[in-house]
């Protein structure tokens, strides 16, 4: 029992030493190519910058709210391309969050690029189906919201060296805050990724978006992520879509996108359909029961399958220039697309069919599994000198068996992170 027990030891630090922060098996971890990506102060300032450079078009105000001494300022730059002779009743609002999880950096960047290109700063040259002097006449009446970084306090934790914090600055998940479903816990709830606060808008940042979303009134919302590529819909905290007429709009607009722009690979359907969990208290299930946003989004538009899961930069953004410039590039031009099309789908909700061209596409399912499947490996590794423990056979043989187990889950829990 005793040589049993030496064997069992050892195993065990073989375990910790796969899995262990320190060990010479760890995998590497990305820092922030700098040379890539802004600052939280670079960016908020090249934001102002362009907002001063552009006051015809943009404006900028930081909301504030606080609640028991954990206070956020969230910039919210408004571009308004809407004739000033219109009623409001001919505006297209659309209300866009980008870094809701702080660890997801390359979103803020691509509210930056997309600024810069409703101002024509940067070239619309290489975007599909715009035509780059008449752009302000494309997007007539546009009116739009951009929160080009909710959660600022999430941010500086990330920069400060946390990359894989994705949750505001005292610890919970903006994305579980609100109060469709809130605080529902599935099997595989984890606190560290997934804390929803101590109730419904609990958070400062969640008030400010619902506030948002009260006085704006938008048409379209998109709740902008990274993670994986996907394009999603309501609902989050359940695996179906929503019936009636919206719902086949947003499903027609979100297969048009992903064929037009992403080649038909983005996974598009439910959030909770399709993502492999069921997420609770999400901010696009509230848009669309509670604030009636007619088509509300959740686009998560870059993942690296292939990165450790200790590895969240790479994991959630891209480490390479031409991967980054392809990714804002893409995805700048669904935004686009979906800023005019969007408008003239609500429109003449009887004429959507035969809008957009015809895609067969529901296609993506079981990419997820696949990853999962990826996930289970390398117990093949152990090895365990049989001929010593003919003694203790069906002992070790039922210690193997748990074993297994533990590692097993302790591979899924340290593999696993939240997208939405
Ligand atoms: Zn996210």
């Amino acid at each position: 029992m005793f040589v049993f027990l030496i064997f069992l030891g050892a195993i065990l630090q073989r375990l910790d030493s796969v899995h262990g922060d320190n060990s010479s098996f760890a995998p590497p971890i990305t820092p922030i190519p700098r040379d890539l990506y802004h600052s939280r102060g670079s960016l908020l300032k090249e934001i102002n910058a362009l907002v001063d450079r552009h006051s015809d078009k943009l404006t900028i105000e930081f909301a504030r709210a606080s609640n028991k001494g954990y206070a956020v300022d969230v910039p919210v730059v408004t571009y308004n391309n809407a004739k000033k002779t219109e009623k409001n009743d001919s505006q297209h609002r659309i209300l866009l969050s980008f870094g809701q999880h702080g660890r997801e950096l390359i979103t803020t960047e691509l509210a930056l690029h997309l600024l810069s290109i409703l101002t024509e700063e940067h070239s619309l040259d290489r975007i599909f189906g715009f035509d780059p002097t008449a752009l302000g006449k494309d997007l007539e009446n546009l009116v739009l919201k951009v929160v080009p970084m909710e959660n600022v306090k999430g941010r500086e934790l990330v920069e400060a060296g946390d990359l894989c914090e994705r949750r505001n600055g005292r610890g919970v998940d903006l994305n579980r805050n609100w109060s469709v479903d809130w605080g529902k816990k599935e099997k595989d709830y984890d606190p560290y990724e997934e804390n929803p606060g101590a109730a419904p808008f609990s958070e400062p940042e969640a008030q400010i978006m619902r506030m948002l979303s009260k006085s704006f009134n938008p048409h379209i919302w998109v709740n902008v992520h990274s993670g994986m590529e996907a394009l999603f819909m309501p609902y989050d905290h359940k695996n179906t879509t929503p019936d009636g007429v919206t719902a086949q709009l947003m499903k027609s607009m979100l297969k048009g996108l992903n064929h037009h722009h992403f080649k038909d690979r983005c996974l598009v359907g439910s959030g909770g359909g399709s993502v492999g969990y069921l997420a609770h208290g999400t901010t696009t299930d509230y848009m669309y029961e509670i604030a009636k946003v007619p088509l509300s989004f959740t686009f998560e538009i870059y993942g690296d399958p292939s990165a450790s899961s200790k590895d969240c930069f790479k994991m959630f953004n891209p480490v390479d220039a031409v991967t980054f410039q392809r990714v804002v590039n893409e995805w700048c031009g669904a935004f686009l697309t979906m800023f005019k099309a969007g408008p003239e789908l609500l429109r003449s909700t009887n004429t959507t069919e035969g809008r957009w061209i015809s895609i067969d596409g529901d296609s993506v399912e079981g990419l997820l599994e696949g990853n999962n499947k990826e996930k289970g490996k390398k117990m093949d590794g152990l090895e365990f000198g049989m001929s010593e423990m003919r003694t203790y056979f069906r002992l070790f043989m039922l210690s193997c068996v748990l074993l297994m187990f533990m590692f097993c889950s302790r591979i899924s829990k340290t593999k696993f992170r939240q997208m939405l």
